[in-house]
């Protein structure tokens, strides 16, 4: 009996973000990455005496703009509190946070749960607050580095309820938090350079019954693949432990990501008293109905209603929808490429298929795209029209229509030889070459292998270097056939 059986695993996750402003929370410093360390570093950062934060209204119209996004009801009256304790990378001593007043309450994010169907995992809260610094531990050998470049930088944490049932759940919900605040354009969603972090808090409970077990909180995932990981191993440790009748201790934990393991940072007990109270420095802000529904009126369509639109109106799959809907940039380019044709399932696969193909040879990503949409539409229009196939309109008139700013699809496939021959003479030609070349599959053909014109019309293709037009060489051959 696996533990499947016997216990349901509950998650909760809290995801960080750091928000793509220019400057940081509370100050003028800035937020970009791989600076020189300590050099984005003013006095209000290191909360020296006599220095005084200042609120970055686009850092809270970003956090509402996930808000609304995720349907969570605004708070319209907002403070900040100082969340006290002692560490170096801290440099005031405390963290600017929204302890029990969160911007945003409640709200949900549609993921895709283990049986292939969506709901909505439940959101708690989102809330404003700083970044520390950082510490690194690696460089030197004798010492900690400090870099406080980062302190200071604004973060929305996203709080999930114990609402995530599996550690593949998990992953989905993270993939999605990641593509909304992308869409949004009010976090780069880079786990590798931090700006997208998660601690996954982890329980079992015995199959059937409701009350929570006692968790354990994994911090500082830096990818979704370690957040899976780092689940998966939590879930096999505790069941392991309830399976010998032992008591789970409420832990913080962190992963090691060389051999995906986790181990113990620090017991329950060892619990910070953060003595939080309002900070005297901030005003408190109050949000109008009005400042709230400016924002709602920026925001772009969002991607589980894009995604609906185009498998219901323009027809196309879920997958090919969805696949749309990924990033912004590419569902941005299809809508700008479908205003020139409406062969919808024809701009989905050329997106997917030879344009991301080459924008991946490359190394490029679609908003450097330069192919004008008008010119992808008159592509499209040739392949339909039967005047280039699609393997060669993807293989060479693609990259060079890309090249070029002046020339449209057509007089490229002109100037490259590249349109389809439906001269019936010139076919003609290639059709005898094959039928003599093959004295034994024509007797075959004609003594009823009706299948093989398959191969007879793949031959002439071969001939012609794939110009010769496939439907008429089919009746030009099944007519030389019956001869
Ligand atoms: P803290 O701020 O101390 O980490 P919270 O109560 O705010 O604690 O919860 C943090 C996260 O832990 C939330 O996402 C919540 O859903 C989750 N969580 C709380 N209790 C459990 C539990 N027993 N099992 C799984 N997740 C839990
Ligand atoms: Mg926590």
């Amino acid at each position: 009996m696996s533990w499947n059986d016997k216990y349901e695993v509950v998650i909760g996750l809290e995801v960080h973000a750091q928000l793509a402003t220019s400057s940081k929370l509370f100050c003028g410093d800035s937020t970009s990455f791989g600076a020189e360390p300590n050099t984005h570093v003013s006095p209000v950062t290191l909360g020296h005496p006599g220095t005084l934060p200042k609120t970055n209204k686009k850092a809270v119209a970003y956090a509402i703009k996930m808000g609304l996004a995720c349907s969570c009801e605004i708070e319209k009256d907002n403070y900040f509190a100082r969340k006290n304790y002692f560490y170096p990378d801290l440099p005031k001593g405390y963290q600017i946070s929204q302890h029990t007043t969160p911007i945003c309450k409640g709200g949900l994010v549609r993921v895709k749960s283990d049986d292939g169907s969506y709901r909505n995992v439940q959101l708690n809260r989102i809330h404003l607050e700083e970044d520390a610094g950082k510490s690194i531990h690696d460089l030197d050998e004798d010492f900690t580095c400090i870099d406080l470049n980062r302190a200071g930088t604004p973060l929305i944490e996203i709080v999930t309820e114990p609402d995530i049932f599996s550690a593949d759940e998990a992953w989905h919900y993270v993939t999605e938090i990641r593509k909304l605040v992308r869409w949004l354009g009010i976090c780069d969603g880079n786990m590798e350079e931090g700006s997208l972090r998660c601690d996954a808090n982890i329980s079992l409970r015995p199959k059937g019954t409701k009350k929570l077990g006692t968790r354990v909180e994994v911090k500082n995932l830096n990818s979704i693949r370690n957040v899976k990981k780092a689940i998966e191993f939590e879930v096999e440790r505790l069941a392991a432990l309830l399976d010998e009748g032992k008591v789970v201790q409420q832990q913080t934990r962190s992963f090691d990501a060389s051999n995906d393991t986790t181990f113990a940072i620090r017991d329950k007990e060892e619990a910070n008293d953060y003595r939080y109270f309002p900070d005297p420095d901030l005003a408190p802000f109050h949000l109008t109905d009005a400042y709230i529904k400016n924002i709602e009126a920026e925001l772009p369509t969002l991607p589980n209603a894009l995604t609906a639109k185009y498998s219901e109106l323009y027809g196309l799959s879920d997958y090919d929808a969805h696949q749309l809907c990924d990033e912004l940039a590419t569902a941005q380019y299809f809508e700008s490429v479908i205003a020139f044709t409406s062969h919808y399932k024809a701009v989905a696969n050329w997106i997917l298929g030879p344009i991301r193909q080459f924008l991946h040879e490359h190394h490029q990503h679609i908003e450097e795209f330069k192919l004008l949409p008008e010119k992808l539409a008159g592509l499209l229009k040739l392949v339909e029209e039967g005047k280039v196939n699609f393997s060669i309109a993807s293989s060479k008139i693609l990259p060079a229509l890309v090249e070029s700013s002046e020339l449209s699809a057509l007089q490229i496939a002109e100037s490259m030889n590249l349109l389809q021959v439906s001269d019936s003479n010139e076919l003609a030609k290639w059709i005898e070459e094959v039928v003599a070349k093959m004295p034994d599959k024509v007797a075959e053909y004609k003594k009823g292998k009706k299948g093989l014109i398959g191969l007879f019309v793949g031959e002439v293709k071969k001939l012609s270097k794939g110009k010769a037009d496939p439907k008429l060489v089919t009746t030009l051959l099944e007519e030389a056939l019956q001869k």
